[in-house]
C-alpha cells in the first residue's frame, strides 16, 4: 500500500476491491449502457411499458416492463457486482417492503421462518398479519450475540425454510453472526434446506457483504442508503444461485417478480443509478460525521448512553468489525428522561424529524412511536425498548454543525427547567 492509499484508508477505511479496483471508483465510473448508439453516459430512462416484436413470435430481449426493461437491467446488473460474489443475480422492486414480501413467497403453506426479534417494524406486520394468514408459521427469536448459532441450531425444525435477520437491527443495533448462523442454517440437516435471508439496509454493500459471509438472500430498501437522497422508494433482493425446487433462486424470484408485478419503474431505477454513483462517498461521509457525534454524545453529561458501533464499549464489537468494514451512520442514545428527549427532537434544527435514513440530510426520531409503530406493545416490551432512545441518522453535513445545534437544544432544556 502506498502512502497515499495509506492515508485513505486511515480516514475511510479498508476499500472493498472488486477487479482490483475500489468499489468507489467503480460506482463513479459504472458504464450502465456500452452499446448505447449515441454514447449516452447517463442510463436513458425506457419509459415504456411495451416493446416492439420484430416479429409474431420473436419476442426480443424485452417485451413488457413489468417482465423487463433495459433501465432496470442497468440497475440490477449493478447491484449484483456489489455483493461481490460470483453468480449473484438482483430484482429492483417497488419499495424495499415489496423485496421482503418477495422472499418471503419462498416460503409455502406449513413452513416456517424464524425471525430475528429486534427486526424491521414492517417486516414484524408483514410476518405477524400476512404471512401467518398464508398459513406461514412465524418464529421470533434473538439471534443476535455469541449465542446466536447455538439459539437457531435448536430452533430449526424440518419446517424451517427461511431465518431472517438484520445487523445491526434498527434502532438497537443487536449484531447478528452472519456467517455462524448462515453455517447453522446450512448444516441443519433438514430436506427442505434453510435459507438465510439478511436485510443489510443499515450497512449498504459498502460496509457489509452477507452473501460473502455465507447468507443466500441479501435484502436492501434502496430507499436508503443506495438513492441517498430521500426521494424515492425501492427494494433490491439479491441472490446466490441457490437451488430453490429444481429452480435456482434467481428464477424463483424473478417469476414471483414478474408474477406479482411490485417491479422498479424505469424513472425510479433511474434515480437508484443515480444515487448510486456517490453511494460509496456517502456512507463514508456519514459514517464519519456518525462516530464524531456518538464520541461528543459520549461526553455529554446529560446523555445517558449512547449505542454506536464505532464505540469502544459497543456490546458484540468484534462480531460486528468481523464482518462490516463500518460502523454506519445510525447513532442512538438515551436520556432517561422522556421530557427531555422529546424536547431534544422537537427543538434540534438542523435534523429533520422523519422515520427511514440513509439520506445526506440528517435525520432525529424517538423510534418507539414512530417507526416501530407497528410493533404491537406485547412484543416491545419484550425487547426492552426504551422510551426516551433517540435515533439520529446522520447525514453528510458539517458534524459541528450539527453538535451546536445538539448542544443548543440541551441548553434550552436546561434554562427551561431551572
Ligand atoms: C426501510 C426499511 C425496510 C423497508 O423498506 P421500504 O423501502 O420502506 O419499503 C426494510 N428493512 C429495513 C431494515 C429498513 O430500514
Amino acid at each position: 500500500m502506498d502512502a497515499n492509499s495509506a492515508e485513505i484508508s486511515l480516514q475511510y477505511g479498508e476499500n472493498l476491491k472488486l477487479n482490483n479496483l475500489s468499489v468507489d471508483t467503480l460506482l463513479a465510473n459504472y458504464d450502465p449502457c456500452p452499446n448505447d448508439p449515441y454514447g449516452s453516459t447517463s442510463m436513458p430512462i425506457y419509459q415504456t411499458a411495451t416493446f416492439r416484436q420484430a416479429g409474431a413470435a420473436d419476442f426480443g430481449e424485452y417485451d413488457y416492463t413489468r417482465s423487463g426493461n433495459p433501465t432496470r437491467t442497468a440497475l440490477q446488473d449493478q447491484v449484483a457486482t456489489l455483493e461481490n460474489s460470483i453468480g449473484a443475480k438482483s430484482f429492483a422492486f417497488s419499495t424495499g417492503m415489496a423485496a421482503i414480501a418477495a422472499v418471503v413467497r419462498l416460503v409455502k403453506t406449513g413452513e416456517e421462518i424464524i425471525v430475528n426479534d429486534d427486526s424491521y417494524g414492517g417486516t414484524y406486520r408483514l410476518m405477524s398479519q400476512i404471512a401467518t394468514r398464508q398459513g406461514i408459521s412465524i418464529t421470533y427469536l434473538n439471534l443476535s450475540g455469541h449465542q446466536g448459532a447455538e439459539t437457531l441450531t435448536k430452533a430449526i425444525s424440518p419446517a424451517t425454510r427461511l431465518v431472517m435477520i438484520e445487523s445491526p437491527t434498527n434502532p438497537m443495533q443487536r449484531i447478528c453472526h452472519i456467517a455462524t448462523l448462515a453455517n447453522a442454517c446450512r448444516h441443519s440437516g433438514h430436506s427442505i434446506g434453510t435459507l438465510l435471508s439478511v436485510d443489510n439496509t443499515m450497512m449498504s454493500p459498502i460496509l457489509s457483504r452477507p452473501l460473502e459471509l455465507g447468507a443466500d438472500i441479501v435484502i436492501h430498501s434502496a430507499t436508503k442508503f443506495m438513492s441517498g437522497h430521500s426521494d424515492t422508494m425501492a427494494g433490491v433482493v439479491t441472490v446466490k444461485n441457490t437451488g430453490d425446487d429444481g429452480r435456482t433462486l434467481a428464477e424463483s424470484l424473478y417469476f414471483y417478480q414478474n408474477a406479482e408485478g411490485a417491479t422498479l419503474a424505469p424513472f425510479d431505477c433511474w434515480l437508484v443509478l443515480r444515487g448510486l454513483k456517490t453511494m460509496a462517498l456517502r456512507v463514508r461521509a456519514q459514517q464519519f460525521n456518525a462516530q464524531v457525534l456518538a464520541e461528543w454524545l459520549k461526553k455529554c453529561p446529560v446523555i445517558k448512553k449512547v449505542i454506536y458501533a464505532g464505540l469502544d464499549d459497543f456490546f458484540d464489537k468484534d462480531i460486528h468489525f468481523s464482518q462490516s468494514s463500518g460502523a454506519g451512520s445510525v447513532v442512538c442514545f438515551t436520556t432517561d428522561n422522556l421530557s427531555l428527549s422529546e424536547h431534544i427532537v422537537s427543538t434540534v434544527k438542523l435534523f429533520k424529524i422523519t422515520v427511514s435514513f440513509g439520506s445526506v440530510s440528517s435525520l432525529i426520531s424517538l423510534p418507539g412511536n414512530m417507526s416501530h409503530a407497528s410493533i404491537p406493545p406485547e412484543v416491545r416490551s419484550v425487547r426492552e425498548f426504551p422510551v426516551d432512545l433517540i435515533r439520529l441518522c446522520v447525514g453528510i453535513e458539517d458534524p459541528y454543525d450539527l453538535i451546536r445545534d445538539l448542544e443548543n437544544s440541551i441548553a434550552l432544556f436546561q434554562v427551561k427547567s431551572l
